[in-house]
């Protein structure tokens, strides 16, 4: 009991034996450390010493060294997919997605890169890099005709949340790039959620206070519960994937995301589909009442340049919503 809040604590052990004899006391080391990292990422227990730890776990420090000097070298860039507005056809924003140019692997998915820069705490300068930039560009949309409108979406990690300058770092980004905070949407995933503490919950308040949208990222896919929602000063929420997907399918699946839809109808919060692949899903979407529609129907996400371009052409060219 700690504060009068009862924590549970739980130990992992790595083991690692001398095979032939020839090891070195930091090989020793070495090895039961990879087997302790596995034992922790399988939620605790002892692990003992494989070969192939090694080789997945050279890989993973390689990439960690490697993100550790990418910000400095100047790999990374952010690219931008429309938000579409599935009642008037329009673009209302874009969400800034973050790619890595690695020097020798060429481009490496957020997929593989964002885990590793969560768990070495990377993500921390990274995740500020995105949100200055994606702050920069989204206010040079002001000097297109229909772009001083547009909102900027930034994803969130848990990781950023835990620390207590995000306060202060968004408000700076803001300033910095002359943004105005209404037009700035946070994304964070349901997990957020699960793991936050009174802490957490006051710092969504305070970044709300400035006028900062919050939007609940890759919705149903987490342990959702109506209660966390009522709980979380949320204004999105965003369909995940998987529930678009399955629209063309059964009618089951199709009431789902209808059912989401009304969700947010019924928490007067803004519901946005992700992964719109097809005219169907589109249609289907359109006819539940969803508000706002991202996916390679509408478009792709696309380097900065090309966004500019494509709001003042959008009107013209934009897909039949
Ligand atoms: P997300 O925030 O849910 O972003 C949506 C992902 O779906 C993007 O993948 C996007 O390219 C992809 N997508 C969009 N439309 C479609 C579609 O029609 N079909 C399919 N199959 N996919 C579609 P991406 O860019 O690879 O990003 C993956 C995830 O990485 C993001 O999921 C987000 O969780 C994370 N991520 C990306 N940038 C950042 C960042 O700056 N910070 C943090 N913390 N996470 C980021
Ligand atoms: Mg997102
Ligand atoms: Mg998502």
């Amino acid at each position: 009991m700690i504060d009068g809040r009862e924590l549970a604590v739980a130990a992992s052990i790595g083991i690692a034996l001398s095979e032939g004899g020839d090891e070195t006391a930091d090989d020793l080391l070495r090895n039961a450390d990879l087997a302790l990292y596995r034992a922790k990422a399988g939620g605790g227990g002892a692990r003992r010493y494989h070969p192939d730890m090694h080789a997945g776990m050279i890989e993973r420090l390689e990439l960690e060294s490697d993100l550790r000097q990418a910000l400095a070298r100047d790999e990374f860039f952010v690219v931008y997919q429309p938000i579409v507005d599935l009642r008037s056809g329009r673009v209302s924003g874009a969400e800034a997605l973050l790619r890595w140019r690695h020097p020798r692997r060429g481009l490496v998915s957020p997929a593989e890169f964002i885990p590793v820069a969560e768990s070495s705490g990377m993500i921390v300068p990274i995740g500020e890099w995105v949100l200055r930039q994606a702050c920069r560009d989204a206010r040079r949309w002001d000097g297109i005709p229909g772009g001083e409108r547009l909102s900027v979406s930034v994803n969130l990690s848990g990781r950023q949340l835990q620390t207590s300058e995000l306060p202060s770092v968004v408000p700076q980004a803001l300033l910095a790039a002359g943004l105005p905070a209404e037009r700035l949407t946070l994304e964070m995933t349901e997990t957020v959620m699960i793991d936050s503490n009174d802490e957490t919950l006051a710092l969504l308040h305070e970044l709300r206070r400035l006028g900062v949208r919050l939007a609940l990222d890759d919705f149903g896919t987490g342990y959702s519960s109506l209660s966390y929602l009522h709980r979380f000063p949320i204004d999105v929420i965003k369909i995940d994937r998987s529930f678009v997907e399955r629209l063309t399918g059964a009618q089951s699946a199709t009431s789902l995301a209808a059912s989401i839809v009304r969700i947010g109808q019924g928490l007067q919060v803004m519901t946005v589909a992700e992964g719109i692949e097809d005219q169907g899903q589109l249609r289907a979407l359109r006819a539940m009442g969803c508000d706002h529609g991202q996916g390679f129907h509408l478009a792709r996400p696309m380097p900065a340049a090309e966004f500019e371009t494509s709001i003042a052409e959008w009107d013209r060219y934009r897909p039949a919503v």
